[in-house]
């Protein structure tokens, strides 16, 4: 017997369902997503590429009430803008985000581009981000493909190359679900559905809307795709922290060098040296310290995406008569400037401050 129209299967509507999931599920009460210029949505877009939502709210929070506007952006020093972000990790992030701020003031007039191709070619934003700026906060038609939308997409067709050959496959698939109406609800959709339920470990196939054409759950193992990245062994790295403490009780920082890691923040100066004898040495040759007085505490590590770092700090009670050429300040322990300080130097910081008053 003929099948009716009716009876015919219907073609899977991605965008209908990602939409419908979206009214019930999806996330509308996020900060940046109240009064969405596309300035807003901007720092919000890159704050989240390597954070948690729940840690990025108190930190999106207190930055726009410092930076309400691009231009406030632009004209801050960028020390204040790394004070901020302290804690956030990945601070190409903000020296990407003040540097953009000042193309946009000085070029743009404070404006972002209306094409997605003119947003990316600002410092730091890649293309899908840029698609997510002028969806998010001007309703433009614009595809987006980060790491959330991509595991969804390559589960979803089973699509399990890697890397860039993925992403060739990925963009196109993209662009084709995306609608022309509701766009900044769709995108909102996929990054929320890659963020909750089809996420990495544990997709939550059966909550998710798109179960009954994906792929990958018909095959029965979502967690197949998008591929397993080759697991890599971090190279590893030594360095002595070294931690000067003046008469004053003050605590000598070094403005690391920019680009490079943590750079342009507050560090301690470092050495590769990490015996008492050599360190000695070291510090009578480079920093004239005729009788250095020094102790090592306990070394802690801290992990990059590309290497581990080892770092022992050693704490030197002796004020050094040679200048480094790097910019450098004395800090008071009670009370340290907004400078941006990496987290585990933080830590060290209030650790030495908390020894000092021991001291007292
Ligand atoms: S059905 Fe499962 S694997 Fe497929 S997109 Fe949804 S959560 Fe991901």
């Amino acid at each position: 017997m003929k099948k009716t129209e009716k009876q015919k299967k219907q073609p899977f509507d991605f965008a209908a369902a990602v939409l419908v999931w979206f009214d019930e599920h999806g996330r509308k009460h996020l900060p940046w997503q109240k009064n969405t210029t596309p300035y807003r949505v901007w720092v919000s877009e890159i704050m989240l590429q390597q954070t948690q939502v729940s840690t990025a709210i108190p930190y999106y929070e207190t930055f726009m009430q410092r930076f309400p506007d691009v231009q406030s952006l632009a004209a801050a020093p960028v020390d204040d803008v790394l004070h901020l972000w302290t804690g956030l990790g990945y601070y190409a992030r903000a020296r990407n985000l003040h540097k953009a701020a000042q193309v946009l003031v000085h070029d743009h007039g404070g404006e972002f581009p209306d094409t997605v191709e003119g947003v990316a070619e600002l410092p730091g934003i890649g293309r899908s981000t840029a698609g997510a700026i002028l969806s998010l906060s001007r309703q433009q038609r614009a595809v987006i493909l980060d790491g959330n939308v991509k595991r969804v997409l390559s589960r979803f067709h089973a699509v399990a190359e890697i890397a860039a050959a993925q992403e060739k496959i990925l963009w196109p698939l993209a662009d084709e679900h995306t609608p022309h109406q509701r766009v900044h609800h769709f995108n909102q959709a996929m990054m929320d559905l890659g963020a909750t339920i089809c996420t990495r470990t544990k997709p939550a196939c059966l909550l998710c809307p798109l179960q009954t054409a994906c792929v990958a759950l018909q095959q029965g193992e979502p967690t197949a795709y998008p591929g397993k990245k080759a697991s890599k062994v971090l190279p590893e790295k030594s360095v002595s922290l070294l931690m000067f403490v003046n008469a004053r009780g003050e605590v000598l920082l070094e403005q690391r060098p920019s680009p490079g890691i943590w750079g342009g923040l507050w560090s301690f100066p470092e050495t590769a040296a990490d015996d008492a004898v050599t360190l000695k040495q070291i510090l009578r040759a480079d920093w004239a310290i005729g009788r250095p007085q020094l102790q090592c505490l306990d070394k802690r590590d801290h992990v990059f995406s590309h290497y581990r770092l080892h770092m022992q700090p050693v704490l030197v009670r002796n004020e050094p008569l040679q200048v480094s050429e790097r910019p450098q300040r004395w800090c008071t322990l009670d009370e340290l400037p907004a400078l941006g300080l990496p987290a585990p130097i933080k830590q060290l910081l209030s650790e030495l401050a908390a020894r000092e008053r021991g001291k007292s």
